[in-house]
């Protein structure tokens, strides 16, 4: 195929790539989007598989077919709230297909020297070392975060003294390795580097993960998405391929911009969430709370609902747990045509992966004028009769705004607090994602509703139907 017509496929493949990220960003849109991006990835898959000189097809439809197949499975498997595990995995292994390709290169050119080598040497040995060392520390820092959400491997960062002077001479252990595997006048003596960098490698995605936990995780799955994409991209750079730099690049930065976003949602920055060691401080603090929680019945809330001008829906992750979404929608109708305003308050990273509620909330057709931002929100909270908070915690909790001793201070909330009254709505005394108890549920205008959301909200759907 000549190279111009193999160029322009690359770029039509890389233009559906920037379209379909684009139409991800609306709910609307995001179906179409996804199957924009799939035909790219389609053509630079087909164009690459002609272009390239395949060794063998058949390991490579072997390939196709299983993998294929485990994806179909695990992507029809899963469920809502385990997207940032499955993603997890995914980056995972996009980490380790760029480290292997690096590995694959070097072990293809090792036995040379220099001179008889026909590429730019430099250039050569530097992409490989990055393909590999970022490939490994998405690799095992994947794992581990998947190991970590899962539960599998428990979810609350692990510190020790002198953790981050161990990572940093990791780190710095591993540039030095680069610098000299990268300046060797030829490769063959350069394997023992190649390898101690590597294991340095994997141990650094493992360590870099260790301090992190609780409401945290979400940023650091983030981040690896954006480093699987750089590792790509350095795997791009190492077989010449334009199309796997530019799909990688592409991801590195949306991930990047991704990671940012969330960081400004909960009001931290970067280098905080990944050296704070959060999650080990929240399982300690936020223990001491004065009073009780009170528990309503479904008629008592009925009778209060009943009388409500203005409701204000604070959905989380309990209510994607308990799949309460489409009753929640019929409850909102039920009190709109009982003439109050209804409205949805949707925090960034209420659920486990952003835009989960919007998500849940717009397949259970609600219209989108309903669900508001919470910048939009707050300042109209204190008109708000009652605030339901269904299933959500931390992104309720007051203590982000109120109590400075909190490991959440700062980070913005949806003001449930400052609502008339407050119905929460839990199974019973557990605490958020953060580990952290939550003062909301102990004020003297909040009631509880416990049991799953499912069966409550349906229960009060059942009172208000008579
Ligand atoms: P939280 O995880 O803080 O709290 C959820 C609450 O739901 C729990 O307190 C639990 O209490 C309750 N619950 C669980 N199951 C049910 C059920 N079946 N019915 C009723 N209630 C239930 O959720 P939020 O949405 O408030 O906060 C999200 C947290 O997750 C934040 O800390 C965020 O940083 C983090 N996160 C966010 C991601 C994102 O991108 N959106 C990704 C990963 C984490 P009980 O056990 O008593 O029922």
């Amino acid at each position: 195929m000549a190279q111009t017509a193999i160029n322009l496929a690359y770029i039509a493949a890389a233009i559906l790539f920037i379209f379909g990220i684009k139409m991800l960003g609306s709910a609307t849109t995001a179906r179409k989007g996804n199957r924009i991006s799939s035909i790219g990835m389609l053509i630079a898959i087909v164009v690459t598989l002609v272009d390239q000189n395949i060794l063998s097809y058949t390991w490579i439809i072997a390939g196709l077919i299983i993998g294929g197949l485990i994806g179909l499975v695990a992507a029809k498997k899963v469920a809502m709230t385990g997207m940032p595990e499955m993603v997890a995995l995914f980056n995972g292994f996009g980490g380790l297909a760029s480290l292997l390709v690096g590995w694959a290169e070097f072990d293809k050119i090792n036995t040379l020297t220099w001179a008889e080598y026909a590429g730019e040497p430099y250039f050569t040995s530097s992409v490989i070392f990055l393909a590999v060392l970022i490939g490994a520390i998405t690799f095992t820092g994947s794992i581990y975060a998947w190991g970590k959400l899962s539960g599998k491997l428990g979810g609350a960062a692990l510190v020790f003294p002198g953790q981050k002077f161990l990572n940093a001479l990791v780190f710095l252990s591993i540039v030095v390795l680069g610098a000299t595997f990268a300046g060797q006048p030829d490769l063959s003596c350069s394997y023992h580097i190649f390898i101690a960098a590597l294991v340095l490698s994997l141990a650094l995605g493992f360590l870099g993960v260790m301090p992190i936990g609780g409401g945290d995780m979400p940023v650091i799955i983030s981040l690896l998405n954006s480093f699987s994409g750089l590792a790509a991209a350095a795997a791009g750079f190492v077989i010449l391929n334009n199309v796997l730099i530019v799909a990688g690049c592409l991801v590195g930065a949306s991930g990047m911009i991704l990671t940012i976003i969330m960081c400004k949602a909960m009001n931290r920055n970067l280098a905080n969430v990944l050296f704070s060691g959060f999650g080990a401080s929240a399982q300690k603090s936020g223990d001491q709370t004065e009073g009780e929680m009170k528990p309503l019945s479904i008629q008592d809330a009925y009778y209060v609902l009943e009388a409500a001008r203005s409701v204000v829906i604070i959905p989380g992750y309990g209510m994607a747990v308990a799949q309460a979404q489409h009753v929640v929608k019929e409850l909102g109708e039920i009190l709109e045509g009982n003439g109050a305003e209804v409205n949805y308050a949707i925090h960034p990273v209420a659920g486990r992966m952003p835009g989960h509620m919007n998500v849940l909330l717009a397949e259970a057709d609600v219209p989108y004028e309903q669900l508001r931002e919470m910048d939009d929100i707050n300042p109209t909270m204190p008109m708000v009769d009652v605030a339901i908070v269904i299933g959500a915690n931390d992104v309720v909790n007051p203590a982000a705004i109120n109590d400075e001793s909190s490991p959440i201070y700062g980070m913005p909330i949806i003001n449930a607090h400052e609502a008339k009254s407050v119905f929460a709505l839990k199974r019973g005394q557990g605490p958020g994602f953060s580990g952290l108890i939550n003062k909301l549920y102990f004020l003297e205008k909040t009631r509880m509703l416990y049991g799953d959301a499912k069966a409550t909200v349906s229960a009060l759907v059942a009172e208000f139907k008579g």
